[in-house]
């Protein structure tokens, strides 16, 4: 399968991910087949397409009639049988391993075997979930950032079994959809999270410490390391309880201290201080 050969992409969930990956495929010419479990969530997720494209144009950065050239490549469905007219299928569907094991199974079922399938998990491992599948050697980690539209980088997580040829489709296509690629091998976290979460739980520790207030610590990353947003106002970003469960596998399946939870990041979580999505995490919103 080369990419050239991809002019359909499925996608499984329609979700915060699931339509900013259609988008960004139909925005690059790719027909989009985009599957949920109801009318209403697929509904949901033209919508939130729409909404951006509406932004793009206020912008003028998109055309009224780029907008419905785009919108008429993506069709929806509530039924897998739907994906047969696609030659790649991107699932991001919610992050639970059982559930993405049934859908893998499902899409064995309905794909051709020559058929790509990748995974936008965060979290769950690669190589686990290609042993699950008839299709290992053509199963792939396709890693987008949020907001998909924006975000310029993918993680390409190669599993154990990953063949070289859909390795280097995955990546002809994220380039096809104006990304940059970066390859990765299975491990908990990937690259950018692996990096990014202790950085985050760091924070914390030094906050915990009274080493120096929330906005200078902040601003001390900025200004020293050009972060764009301080580490303990991107917490707040991402959710102080998505922090704490990442850390939390780290240490439990690298088995080492170093991944420990700062008790501090574990306190605002009991308290409910979950960042922006609560009102409060390490700032007041
Ligand atoms: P979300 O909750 O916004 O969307 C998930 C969608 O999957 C929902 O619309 C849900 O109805 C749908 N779904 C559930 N079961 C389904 C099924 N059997 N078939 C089809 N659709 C089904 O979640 P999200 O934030 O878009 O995350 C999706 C995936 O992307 C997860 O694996 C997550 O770890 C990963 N991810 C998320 C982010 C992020 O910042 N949100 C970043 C990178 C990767």
């Amino acid at each position: 399968m080369t990419t050239q050969t991809i002019q359909t992409v499925g996608i499984i969930g329609a979700g915060t991910m699931g339509n900013g990956i259609a988008q960004v495929c139909a925005q690059s010419g790719i027909n989009v087949v985009m599957v949920d479990i109801s009318d209403a969530a697929v509904s949901k997720g033209l919508a939130a397409i729409a909404g951006s494209f509406d932004r793009l144009i206020k912008k003028d950065k998109l055309t009224a009639e780029q907008k419905a050239a785009a919108l008429a490549r993506i069709t929806t469905s509530t039924d897998y049988a739907a994906l047969n007219a696609a030659q790649f299928v991107i699932e991001a569907a919610t992050e639970n391993e059982a559930l993405k094991i049934k859908i893998l199974g499902q899409l064995d079922a309905q794909l051709a075997p020559e058929v790509i399938v990748a995974t936008n998990t965060s979290s769950i491992s690669i190589t686990q979930l290609a042993a699950t599948t008839k299709r290992a050697d053509r199963f792939i980690g396709m890693h987008f950032f949020n907001p998909v539209p924006m975000m310029a980088l993918v993680e390409i997580i190669r599993g154990l079994q990953t063949s070289d040829a859909t390795h280097d489709a995955v990546k002809d296509l994220a380039v096809r959809l104006g990304k940059s690629p970066i390859t990765v091998k299975n491990a908990p976290g990937f690259v950018v999270n692996r990096i990014l979460v202790p950085m985050i739980n760091e924070a914390f520790f030094v906050l915990s410490e009274g080493l120096a207030t929330p906005e200078d610590i902040d601003a001390g990353m900025k200004l020293g390391c050009n972060q764009p947003i301080g580490p303990l106002a991107l917490a707040d970003m991402i959710g102080l309880d998505v922090c704490l469960a990442v850390m939390e596998v780290y240490l439990n399946q690298f088995g080492d201290s170093k991944y420990r939870p700062c008790p501090l990041l574990k306190e605002y979580v009991a308290a409910g201080y979950l960042g922006r999505k609560s009102g409060r995490g390490v700032y007041a919103y």
